[in-house]
């Protein structure tokens, strides 16, 4: 198993691509730690875990508060010892152009996705370079490379992420700790439905646009990140430091 032994800490694991990549990464030997807003998922996600013979805890916060950040990162150390791996997962999407935006959607964009990676890696740090030993794994997005429309708001949020990440690595390389970024195109999940939902008037012909922009015609599924994240989680990739690595159906190059 690719994770044996591995402590592995994923926010906005109740859903989604969170969802799937906790799934893999118990199949595959680790102990996960799910994070969510919502007890409910989170919980039913590490129901299924365990029904399924894995081994998952739930630790409900919001990434965005750093009280709950500290709080469930020491219930963490407390109950496994160490953190190998974070996947800093959580977001929230928005769609609309700059001028129509209310400033509360923007905060809370600014802070779900980009202030919340800051506060749980700021808090998991200090244990992985105790350690000498880590990855890091945040969640960007490919609109952190190109341009799209209404999404301005949410690109920045990935772009800063992006920036994040590449000089993140180069601080803490010295510790031995990776911190790299997967920069998803569309992926057909709970976020992508209720975007569609709130930004176009006939959704199913928004999808089928959507879809012609991948270079393949597809849409991507949350396994084919969960994929990606377990490359990085392992130590098949341990030459990997600061890397973007796109999981777009050819969207970025295309
Ligand atoms: P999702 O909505 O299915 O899951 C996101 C999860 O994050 C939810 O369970 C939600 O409750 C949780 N969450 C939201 N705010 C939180 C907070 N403050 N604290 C803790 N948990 C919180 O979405 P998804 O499609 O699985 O997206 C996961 C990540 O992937 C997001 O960061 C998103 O921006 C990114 N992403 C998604 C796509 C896509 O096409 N789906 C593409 C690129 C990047």
């Amino acid at each position: 198993m690719r994770l044996s032994g591995k402590i592995v800490l994923i926010t906005g694991a109740g859903s989604g691509i969170g969802a799937s990549t906790a799934k893999l990464f118990a199949k595959e030997g680790a102990s996960v730690i799910v994070n969510d807003i919502s007890e409910a998922d989170g919980i039913q996600i590490v129901k299924e875990i365990n029904e399924a013979g894995g081994k998952a805890t739930f630790i409900g916060a919001d990434v965005t508060d750093r009280d709950q950040v500290k709080a469930m990162v020491e219930q963490v150390i407390a109950q496994c010892k160490q953190i190998d791996v974070l996947f800093n997962n959580a977001g929230i999407s928005v769609v609309g152009t700059l001028h129509e935006t209310e400033d509360d959607v923007i905060d809370r964009a600014m802070q779900v996705n980009i202030k919340g990676v800051c506060t749980v890696s700021k808090h998991v740090l200090p244990y992985m370079m105790e350690q000498k030993q880590g990855s890091i794994i945040n969640m960007s997005s490919c609109l952190a490379e190109i341009g799209f429309l209404r999404r301005a708001i949410y690109a920045a949020t990935k772009g800063a992420v992006l920036a994040l990440t590449k000089s993140m690595q180069v601080d803490y390389a010295p510790y031995n700790i990776r911190v790299n970024a997967l920069l998803p195109g569309t992926i057909y999940t709970p976020f992508v439905e209720n975007y569609l939902k709130s930004a176009y008037e006939d959704p199913e012909a928004a999808l089928e646009k959507i879809k012609q922009r991948q270079l393949n015609g597809q849409l991507g599924t949350p396994e084919d990140v969960a994929n990606a994240a377990l490359f990085l989680a392992s130590d098949e990739s341990k030459f990997m430091l600061g890397s973007p690595v796109y999981i777009d159906g050819g969207v970025v190059s295309g």
